[in-house]
């Protein structure tokens, strides 16, 4: 069976082609599969005999939202999706000034086991496929019926070990025939696997790249961050110096507050010596509850802002949306998987 939405433009006329049809018809394919039908039926202006043998060749593969919340506070909503094969993922739209934007799973759980995350509790899965990816935001914006501007690739999962699929989804919602997304409207998030910084780094997409810092010094990072043994801060950081130069685009660097466990005066003072040379930008998070979690959210965050911008490294707390309907990556996904269990 083929995955046709995972196909670019050209390779979808090329299939359609090797079915003995003409080339115009890749294109129609492709603008219906991107303007969000779940099904080949759908798509009216294919002779009939062309639709029932894409039904016998091909997959579709769309996500059903099996959960929708929407927060009272902020209008954020987030989505449950069961996918073809019933596994579960978590897709957030939040409506900023700048633009509707939605987060995005990229994997079904997640390897990579950080301490104080929801989505890594029962380990990953899977990764998703480019259409699934896509779909998230397809189907996203055509529920809520708005137009999504923004994508971040901050959901469940750690989308540089599912790098592959990842650039073709990126090549995807940039097609001007598709949704037409500009890569200076993507962000990505890293807990920090440097082949696929460089890699990223290599390609010199416009994206904006977020690491997921959480501490400075090898000690604290290794106890709440496993990949820090695979791959060291020191070593992060100087890929990230390495991207800047590369890219020439600003990192972000995401860190979540934590009581007593990376909050000291010390570790502000250690990041903004390891950044210096590069325009880094640390968004400052709220640590999240996560029930499995002994971690408890720090009383400090004013205190390191301030530390980090007397050395003059900008440093913002991150505003928390739907803080109402377990917003953050992975709590419905678990929610609902101890449900099914009967928990
Ligand atoms: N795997 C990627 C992207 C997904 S997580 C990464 O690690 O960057 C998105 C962000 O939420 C990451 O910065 C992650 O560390 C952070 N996060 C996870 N659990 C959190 C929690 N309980 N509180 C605050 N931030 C959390």
């Amino acid at each position: 069976m083929i995955d046709l939405k995972s196909q670019t433009p050209e390779e979808m006329t090329r299939t359609l082609k090797d079915m003995g049809e003409p080339a115009f018809r890749g294109k129609q394919v492709f603008s219906w599969l991107h303007g969000g039908v779940s099904s080949f039926d759908e798509m009216t202006n294919l002779p009939k005999s062309l639709r029932e043998k894409l039904e016998r060749t091909c997959i579709l593969t769309p996500p059903v939202a099996v959960r929708k919340q929407v927060s009272k506070l902020d209008g954020t909503v987030k989505y449950l999706w069961e996918l073809s094969d019933g596994n579960c993922i978590e897709s957030v739209l939040m409506r900023y000034h700048h633009g509707n934007t939605v987060c995005i799973s990229s994997q079904v759980g997640c390897l990579m086991g950080c301490a104080f995350c929801a989505s890594t509790v029962a380990g990953k899965v899977r990764s998703l496929t480019p259409a699934e990816l896509l779909d998230q935001v397809i189907f996203t914006q055509k529920d809520a019926g708005l137009p999504v501007s923004n994508i971040v690739l901050m959901g469940i999962g750690e989308p540089l070990d599912n790098l592959d699929n990842v650039l073709r989804f990126l090549e995807l919602v940039n097609c001007p025939e598709g949704l037409n997304i500009g890569m200076r409207h993507i962000s990505l998030s890293t807990c920090g696997i440097i082949p696929g910084i460089d890699r990223l780094a290599e390609l010199g997409l416009q994206l904006t790249l977020s690491v997921s810092l959480h501490a400075p010094d090898g000690e604290t990072r290794s106890k709440i961050m496993p990949v820090n043994r695979a791959y060291p801060v020191e070593e992060l950081f100087a890929a990230c110096h390495r991207y800047f130069k590369k890219t020439g685009r600003r990192i972000s660097f995401e860190y979540a507050m934590i009581d007593g466990v990376n909050d000291g005066d010390w570790q502000a003072d250690l990041i903004s010596e390891k950044l210096r040379g590069m325009p880094g930008h640390v968004n400052l998070i709220p640590l999240n509850d996560v029930v499995e979690s002994p971690f408890k959210p720090s009383k400090r965050t004013a205190a390191f802002q301030k530390r980090l911008e007397s050395h003059g490294v900008t440093a913002t707390v991150r505003r928390s949306l739907g803080g109402d309907i377990d917003a953050s990556c992975g709590q419905l996904r678990r929610k609902a998987m101890e449900e099914r269990k009967g928990v």
